[in-house]
């Protein structure tokens, strides 16, 4: 992936977010390479020892990376999987939930976050991995809040996080708020259950995701738990 002046797209709005992280400013979180992010480029490049030509290829790419590890190092990937749970009524802070699922989705995650954040909507993460004794005691809840039972579900292989609007410090489930998230998904890449036949306003999950089958195959033949969970990312995700 090379990012340039006049690319455009979900690449380039990660970019921008990383560079916004990283305290720069005086460009727009809007998807455009254009002069502006150009100059902030080439200020770090130089910064750095780099040719400073603005072009966003392998070495400054792994340079932006080194500079933006610490800010989302609070994300890395636990060995053992601990699913936080959401307590009814309570307003969870919601970085933990995003500890567990795929490094990739936490980080477009906490872009979304951002991207709230900006427009005054504070968001919050309920739910991000789900083990599947979870999944199955969801699945006996009555009144029914899920069809899912154990392994049939994108949150099994935390691949998937769900997002709450919080309001005065409690979750809504105003409708009219969640259908920001489309538009936010679409901007750093994600797929959102708002899409969906079976609407799932607060859903995100990786994009290009295989039908829930599929993971689940590959789930029981690395032998399942955090084994299978592993080999889900490795075969379906990368990194
Ligand atoms: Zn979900």
């Amino acid at each position: 992936m090379i990012l340039k002046l006049g690319v455009t797209g979900p690449d380039v709005v990660n970019l921008e977010l990383v560079l916004q992280g990283l305290g720069f400013t005086g460009f727009d979180v809007d998807g455009n390479f254009d002069n502006k992010t150009e100059n902030v480029i080439k200020y770090i490049q130089k910064a750095h020892g780099l040719t400073n030509d603005g072009v966003v290829g392998e070495k400054t790419l792994a340079l932006l990376d080194s500079l933006y590890e610490p800010f989302i190092a609070n994300f890395a990937v636990k060995e053992t999987p601990v699913v936080v749970p959401v307590v009814d009524g309570s307003v969870p802070t919601g970085s933990e939930e995003l500890t567990e699922v795929h490094p990739i989705l936490a980080r477009k995650v906490i872009q979304i976050i951002e991207l709230a954040k900006r427009e005054g909507y504070n968001v919050t993460v309920t739910q991000g991995l789900r083990t599947f004794a979870e999944q199955d005691k969801l699945f006996k809840k009555r009144p029914r809040v899920t069809k899912a039972r154990g392994g049939q579900s994108y949150h099994n292989y935390g691949v998937a996080a769900d997002l709450a609007f919080v309001v005065n410090g409690k979750i809504s489930w105003d409708e009219k708020l969640y259908k920001n998230i489309g538009r936010w998904a679409s901007q750093v890449g994600l797929t959102w259950g708002g899409n969906w036949k079976f609407i799932d306003y607060p859903h995100l999950q990786l994009a290009s995701m295989p039908g829930v089958g599929q993971l689940l195959a590959t789930y029981n033949k690395a032998g399942g738990n955090n084994a299978g969970v592993k080999a889900v990312w490795n075969k379906f995700v990368g990194g």
